[in-house]
């Protein structure tokens, strides 16, 4: 017997019970090619996120830190310029790696602490940019993205959707280029999933290594080099457990009654617990907030971190809750 626990860390993360039991039988009897695997893995994103037609699916290694650089290595050319929306520390690395290859332009001001999205008034982009990136969820500082930013005509927009990816629904033809390692809510470490508009390929640096280079990518297929095949074929188990269990609207509707659930008990709790992150920044998967000395954030910000990615059920986002309730009851 198992004994049934609950698992908040931030990633790698926890992957579906379901998931696990059926991976471990195909492990002894695993009868796919590489090729079907990545072909059924394909159909599968292509489905939950209804991908139009003029969008490819690539499989690539080197994580989302890999895309840092992927992405300017990609994009950069077409004017040598590009604009950044730094909201937390992954867009701040993404913007620090891309400034390697072009010229790179803070589009929101900083504040002491990144605490939410700055309003739309105060963002500076410029129509000349190679593309616009930011970074949907910022998964040390619990900042969410509620909505795609708006970005001048024609300029491509880029996305690290690294720990919020499949957890709503995404309408892929605002974007040039989403992305996001596996291993928060599709799978495990070891592919990254990158989704680009065609129109975009064709154009890399020309110092852009092979294995980030998306148009050698995409024209062999992410056969180019070896690819990952188990991560590759974990992320289509989970992304089909994700299909059944009602796909992304699901997912989405999940996340919000997990995550307000933790919130509510923090905004109720008369300062006991405490957050930073504005209202409407509020992350639905990585809830940052300050109360509880045994669940530590990350090291950077401090306090507590609670990441509630699709494998986590809304009963295990019940026990933090009864726990929290009960905790701030024998020590408030
Ligand atoms: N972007 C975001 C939003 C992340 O949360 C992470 C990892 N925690 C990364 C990028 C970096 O990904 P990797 O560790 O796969 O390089």
């Amino acid at each position: 017997m198992t004994q049934e626990f609950s698992y908040f860390a931030p990633g790698p993360a926890k992957i579906p019970e379901e998931v696990l039991r059926r991976l471990q039988e195909e492990l002894l009897c695993h009868k796919d090619t590489h090729i079907s695997v990545l072909e059924a893995t394909e159909k599968t994103v292509r489905e939950l996120l209804n991908v139009p037609s003029n969008y490819r699916v690539v499989f690539m290694q080197g994580g989302g830190t890999g895309q840092f650089a992927a992405v300017p290595l990609n994009l950069m050319a077409r004017t040598g310029k590009a604009d950044y929306f730094v909201t937390g520390s992954w867009s701040a690395k993404a913007a620090k790696e891309a400034a390697k290859y072009g010229q790179v332009t803070e589009v929101v001001p900083r504040g002491e602490r990144y605490t939410g999205v700055p309003p739309t008034s105060t963002w500076t982009l410029d129509p000349q940019a190679s593309y616009v990136y930011y970074c949907a969820n910022e998964t040390v500082e619990g900042v969410e993205f509620q909505s795609v930013p708006e970005v001048p005509e024609g300029v491509p927009l880029v996305c690290d959707m690294s720990s919020n990816f499949f957890t709503r629904p995404v309408d892929v033809s605002k974007f040039g280029v989403i992305y996001g390692g596996a291993q928060k809510n599709i799978g495990c470490a070891g592919v990254t999933l990158v989704i680009i508009r065609e129109d975009l390929l064709g154009n890399p640096l020309p110092i852009c290594p092979v294995v980030f280079d998306y148009t050698i990518m995409d024209k062999n297929k992410s056969l180019y080099n070896t690819p990952p095949t188990f991560p590759i074929h974990v992320m289509g188990e989970v992304l089909g457990w994700v299909r059944k269990e009602g796909g992304v609207q699901e997912m989405e509707r999940r996340c919000l009654e997990k995550s307000s659930m933790i919130y509510s008990i923090v905004d109720t709790s008369g300062g006991f617990y405490s957050t930073v992150v504005e209202p409407g920044s509020r992350s639905r998967v990585n809830v940052v907030f300050r109360g509880l000395l045994s669940l530590k954030g990350h090291r950077s910000v401090g306090g507590v971190r609670a990441s509630l990615y699709n494998a986590l059920t809304v009963k295990d986002a019940r026990r933090l809750a009864n726990f929290m309730v009960s905790f701030k009851e024998q020590h408030g």
